[in-house]
């Protein structure tokens, strides 16, 4: 992941939530949310004698954290990201979640039996039977914290899913910022997808995360694909989005490497879907036969 903000700009930021008054003042505010606060009632709330004292540690969360509006205090955007993500552990505890194998379908290049598990924060799918991979991705523990055992493969995949729309819908996973989708088969970045034509980098524009995806999955999303699915009989929030062998896995052709072009074919239950992706993988043609 790039750097995007100096570390000095960082830690003057990190500095803002060091101290257990303006935590608590922040959490204060986010049971209240989306109602805002006057200063005596969040005085109040807080509990804390020492007006002065709060007084200060308040103005030190304004404006970055707390909005003062009409003498009525408000979580501003980033407020609520960093108090929601400790309260509901999104920034705690990645450890203390473990899921162990659990049965996640069939394997996609061998048929065998694919297990998923969940572990320092990350989950994985892969076939026991030939040792491939099949997916992995970081998935905040409070996703899998209540969650049945048995149930991770399903929540897995819905979160796949869910990441898959946001990112090809332009959206960074973590921050919400713009993302660029570029096809990485010529260029320098090293493809992490089975077939490598089939590899699409989404990079955010401004925190720098970057996520690999299959270019069946980024255009999962299309209304031609869609629809050859649900024809299909599948619905694509009660399967296991792995084992999308067809999407996943189709025939892959350059059509041109300048500008560069990928042309993709979709088998599916006796139809045949032809995809020309551009650069970004987008597509930009598409013929149902
Ligand atoms: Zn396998
Ligand atoms: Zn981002």
């Amino acid at each position: 992941m790039s750097p995007r903000v100096p570390a000095a700009e960082l830690d003057s930021v990190f500095g803002l939530l060091a101290n257990e008054l303006r935590i608590e003042i922040l959490r204060t505010l986010w049971a209240q949310h989306p109602e805002s606060l006057s200063f005596s009632d969040l005085r109040s709330s807080v509990d804390i004698r020492d007006s002065g004292k709060f007084n200060y540690h308040l103005d030190v969360l304004v404006p970055k954290f707390v909005r003062k509006s009409d003498g009525e205090y408000l979580l501003t955007h980033a407020g609520r990201q960093v108090i929601g993500a400790a309260v509901s552990r999104t920034l705690t505890d990645a450890d203390d979640v473990t899921v162990e194998d659990v049965p996640a379908g069939e394997c996609m290049f061998c048929s065998g039996s694919l297990m998923a598990r969940y572990e320092n924060g990350v989950a994985t799918v892969d076939c026991a039977a030939c040792d491939d991979l099949i997916t992995r991705m970081p998935i905040p523990p409070n996703t899998v914290a209540n969650i049945d055992a048995e149930a991770l493969p399903e929540v897995f995949s819905k979160h796949l899913l869910t990441v898959t729309h946001q990112l090809s819908r332009g959206f960074c996973k973590l921050c919400y910022g713009q993302v660029d989708a570029s096809l990485t088969v010529f260029s320098s970045v090293e493809s992490v997808t089975h077939c490598s034509p089939l590899d699409v980098q989404f990079e955010c524009r401004e925190c720098g995360d970057q996520t690999h995806l299959n270019a069946g999955g980024v255009v999962m999303d299309h209304p031609a694909v869609t629809s050859l699915l649900f024809d299909a009989g599948i619905d694509l929030r009660r399967v296991y989005i792995w084992e999308l062998t067809s999407l996943l896995d189709p025939e892959v052709t350059t059509v041109s490497e300048d500008p560069l072009q990928l042309h993709l074919t979709i088998h599916l239950n006796g139809e045949t879907l032809d995809l020309t992706l551009d650069d970004t993988a987008t597509v930009i043609a598409y013929d149902r036969r």
